[in-house]
């Protein structure tokens, strides 16, 4: 990569997830690509975000898959790396986004069979041409989370703490991290299945384990040309930890260490897509395991999605309020006057600014 070369900006989309009981008030609304949330500092407006691209709370799984991630296979296929990420507290909607259900298959299982479609379509147009051989494709998938700074291999068992290193090349790569060679979607579920249902046991026994780490699903794909020449992709789908303020719960000792831990990998995620997308020359990628391990497939010529994941119940109003903050960063934020008056949720003596605020984790006091 051409370090004069400006950098991909990381595209950053917004999901509201729909309201999960009848009884909770909600606070946010979608208008096209706006969304709307009443100003805690004054009752009489209400803040307006605009985004891109906003999945409002009708949206399908097959509707998010198609607009901001299938677009970015091709780019894969063709050698590139690329990086989807689900950013969003606890319970918004990230792990239905990036993995769903088997009655609503979210964005993992969707790029598999997407995935094996299109290379069975490239060989099958390549051998329907003019020419005998088609290219061959090799696909491999590993299986890891970062939890407390510590990178784990999820396709085996125990905690083993890898490390993050660098090749000849400027590859970035986990060592010792096992891979399993997939040829077909059935292959891949038998292997990821397990792995990931393994994983929701052990967080639902371990206290939020699962909000406290970021699960990240890595598939290399090798495309080798009848002529011999080789292209490598890269694509990373990563269901990030909560983005939750956790000093605000109280949280202590071993806790608090893991928070901060994870406080530090979001924040350091936030200083990194800033920096993207203001085209600054020198990207933070070293200040975290996550983007230590993100450098080569986030900025440069890499393209990379964030997708936003906000919650419309009352009780996720803060967290909703620093989510979009952190979505928006330098972008305005409109103030609109509102003709109805709504009493916004109540908040003890909220501090933050209607500006975008530096980073996520601003706290109530
Ligand atoms: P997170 O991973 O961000 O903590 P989840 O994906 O577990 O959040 O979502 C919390 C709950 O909301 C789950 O019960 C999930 O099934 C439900 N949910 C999330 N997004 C949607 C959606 N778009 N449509 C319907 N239910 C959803
Ligand atoms: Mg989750």
């Amino acid at each position: 990569m051409d370090k004069r070369s400006t950098q991909t900006k990381v595209k950053v989309v917004v999901r509201l997830r729909p309201c999960l009981s009848t009884s909770e008030k909600t606070f946010v609304s979608v208008v096209g690509n706006k969304v709307q949330i009443l100003n805690h500092r004054n009752i009489e407006e209400n803040l307006q975000y605009e985004f891109n691209t906003v999945f409002d709370e009708n949206s399908s799984q097959a509707e998010v898959f198609s607009t901001s991630v299938e677009p970015m296979l091709e780019k894969v296929l063709q050698g590139q790396n690329v990086s989807v990420f689900a950013y969003g507290p606890t319970g918004a909607g990230k792990t239905h986004t990036m993995l769903g259900m088997t009655s609503d298959p979210g964005i993992i299982p969707r790029v598999i069979q997407s995935l094996f479609e299109a290379i069975e379509e490239k060989q099958a147009s390549a051998l329907n041409g003019n020419s005998n051989q088609a290219p061959q494709f090799k696909v491999t998938f590993s299986y890891m989370e970062i939890y407390n700074e510590k990178v784990h291999d999820l396709l085996v068992s125990g905690h083993q703490d890898l490390p993050i290193r660098e090749d000849a090349s400027k590859n970035i790569f986990v060592a010792d991290l096992s891979e399993k060679s997939i040829d077909k979607y059935e292959t891949f579920m038998n292997h990821f299945e397990p792995a990931a249902s393994n994983r929701t046991v052990a967080a639902t026994k371990l206290n939020k384990y699962s909000s406290r780490s970021h699960t990240i699903l890595l598939l290399k794909i090798l495309r080798r040309e009848p002529d011999g020449k080789e292209m490598r992709g890269k694509l990373y789908l990563i269901d990030l930890a909560g983005s939750e303020d956790n000093r605000r719960t109280g949280n202590k000792g071993i806790r608090l260490k893991e928070s901060g831990a994870i406080n530090k990998s979001l924040f350091v995620l936030g200083e990194v897509v800033d920096a993207i997308n203001q085209n600054q020359p020198r990207i933070p990628y070293r200040n975290s395991k996550l983007t230590r391990l993100l450098q080569d497939s986030i900025g440069g010529g890499c393209h990379a999605v964030m997708i936003t994941n906000i919650a419309p119940e009352e009780r996720f109003y803060y967290d909703t309020y620093c989510t979009l903050n952190f979505a928006t960063k330098s972008k305005k934020i409109v103030n609109t006057i509102t003709t109805h008056v709504v009493r916004p949720p109540q908040i003890e003596k909220p501090t933050a600014t209607v500006r975008p605020i530096k980073r996520h984790s601003g706290s109530l006091p």
